[in-house]
């Protein structure tokens, strides 16, 4: 169905879903703590229905990461003071932005890029300030689930070893045109502190792509090839059992163990 105000037919090969109630946009957007003194990104803008209430801060900086074209033109239009930038954001060069200096990111995500996008920014910019991102409800208790549980899975180990994360509300179906099949919901990322973040990411990337593979298998059986004295060392100093499964880590424990493999 084509849009009223701009004839734009909604597509779904990305994702478009978008914002038609203004109440939770304006809560989405209120729980970045936006200010003036903020660079802001928002990716996936759409028609604007963040973007709207993100202009009306007045930041330092607002640039917007757009796929669609069409779409881009046509907040161009609307905001000549925003910088838009029409690109895939799953190829944006998330490290670069550690030149441009203390940053903050909101977006609706796309929900079929959402994960590969918050793997990659959450590793690669190192001056994020906040994250605030919708995604399936599916996904955000991934991104919020306790060792141990059901929902605790590759992204979450990774995503909490760079970030503190927290389930901020449910979003239904019925507030987006065209609506989804599925819910939503919005998820707040607060960076950890420098010192506190993975000093050698690419093996706890490895490490943690190699267990959740096979989540199922104890943990002694997924690394019996790479076993030495220094990784079961690990295990007894942490008090694990080698016969856990993947989920069964706490995210720091990942981290830990990844330097011994
Ligand atoms: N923020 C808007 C739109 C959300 S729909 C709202 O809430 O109403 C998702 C948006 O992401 C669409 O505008 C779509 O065109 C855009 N998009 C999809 N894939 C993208 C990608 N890889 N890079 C950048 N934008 C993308």
């Amino acid at each position: 169905m084509a849009d009223r105000a701009t004839g734009h037919r909604a597509k779904k090969s990305l994702g478009q879903n978008f914002l038609r109630d203004p109440n939770i946009c304006r809560k989405i957007v209120d729980s970045l703590a936006p200010g003036t003194d903020d660079y802001i990104i928002e990716i996936g803008p759409g028609q604007g229905a963040l973007t709207e209430h993100l202009a009306e801060v007045g930041a330092r900086k607002l640039v917007a990461i757009e796929k669609d074209d069409s779409l881009a033109d046509h907040l161009a239009g609307r905001w000549p003071d925003l910088e838009v930038v029409r690109a895939d954001a799953t190829k944006f060069p998330w490290a670069s932005l550690n030149e441009t200096g203390p940053c903050k990111i909101i977006g609706n995500l796309p929900y079929n890029v959402g994960s590969k996008l918050i793997w990659d920014i959450v590793s690669r910019v190192e001056t994020l300030e906040r994250v605030v991102f919708m995604v399936q409800h599916e996904v955000a208790l991934r991104l919020t689930a306790e060792p141990s549980t059901k929902a605790f899975g590759g992204l979450t180990a990774w995503v909490k070893n760079f970030c503190r994360t927290t389930y901020l509300f449910k979003v239904p179906p019925t507030v987006f045109r065209p609506q989804p099949k599925v819910d939503s919901a919005v998820v707040r990322f607060d960076p950890l502190p420098r010192e506190d973040r993975p000093d050698d990411p690419d093996a706890l990337s490895q490490l943690i792509k190699l267990l959740f593979q096979q989540r199922r298998k104890q943990i002694s059986t997924i690394l019996k090839k790479r076993w030495t004295p220094e990784v079961g060392a690990w295990f007894d100093e942490n008090g694990v059992n080698p016969g856990s499964r993947p989920e069964n880590l706490t995210a720091e424990q990942f981290r830990s163990l990844s330097k011994r493999i």
